[in-house]
């Protein structure tokens, strides 16, 4: 795997590394109200990634279930001594995809947003300009994927 594809991370307080050992299939950057609450800010930033594809390098993240917007529940596993979330796993899926909080990769500037989703309850001063697509609420991913994270994500249905 070459270095220039995969992206190192950690936690607030370093106790917890990891790696993505590619680039992730998709990403969102997503303004739903939930998301504002939990990361206390205007939107959340997740790299979709399979979760076989992040790499442990140090530590043991403590997996916190909480509620979601769908009602499904998400699991969110955060650093067992800063707490600071690194990736959360939604619905019945299981661990099969994560969802990665950019902001804890060291380059994060790598990963920009593949598309804006909930917007409707985006914050009015966030303007959003440029190609990157804008949905009001969730998509359909054939809409928007390209065709080789499309791929990825029909061989971890397999
Ligand atoms: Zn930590
Ligand atoms: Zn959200």
């Amino acid at each position: 795997m070459s270095e220039q594809n995969t992206f190192a991370g950690k936690c607030t307080c370093g106790e917890i590394r990891y790696r993505l050992t590619s680039a992730p299939m998709f990403v969102h950057c997503c303004h739903c109200t939930w998301c504002q609450r939990e990361t206390g800010t205007a939107f959340a930033l997740n790299a979709l990634i399979e979760a076989d594809r992040v790499e442990l390098l140090a530590g043991q993240p403590v997996v916190v279930d909480t509620p979601s917007n769908s009602g499904a529940g998400q699991k969110i596993s955060r650093c067992p001594t800063c707490y600071v979330a690194l990736w959360s796993n939604y619905g019945g899926r299981g661990d099969i995809i994560r969802f990665v909080r950019v902001g804890t990769l060291e380059e994060s500037f790598r990963l920009p947003p593949d598309i804006h989703i909930f917007t409707s309850t985006k914050q009015p001063w966030v303007e959003l300009s440029g190609t990157t697509p804008v949905v009001e609420e969730y998509y359909d991913r054939k809409q928007y994927w390209p065709a080789a994270s499309l791929d990825r994500f029909q061989a971890l249905r397999r």
